[in-house]
């Protein structure tokens, strides 16, 4: 059976279901604080859980939604012991921005 997803009206998040296409509702009750959950029509609605095609739509959705927040400067970019891109002296020269 497929997937359908549904959304909480209280803001709990996604849930997903298994219906026939014949059954499936347009609500069902939140898993977790009983609200109504409406039913989504968007792409992940039909969802194929575990595909590699759908694990990368939600993992580009995410990070449009909610992007990782950098702390710090990666370690390779830190600039101490870092080694210049360029062996050739005359580029040591060149202004600097
Ligand atoms: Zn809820």
């Amino acid at each position: 059976m497929p997937l359908y997803g549904f959304r909480c009206d209280q803001g709990c998040g996604d849930t997903e279901r298994a219906y026939s296409m014949a059954s499936v509702p347009d609500r069902i009750d939140c898993p977790d604080c009983g609200a109504v959950a409406r039913r989504r029509f968007d792409s992940i609605a039909v969802s194929h859980r575990g595909s590699v095609a759908m694990r990368l739509h939600d993992a580009t959705a995410a990070t449009a939604q909610s992007p990782r927040v950098t702390s710090s400067i990666p370690a390779t970019n830190s600039g101490r012991g870092r080694r210049p891109v360029s062996t050739d002296p005359r580029h040591r020269r060149l202004p600097r921005p």
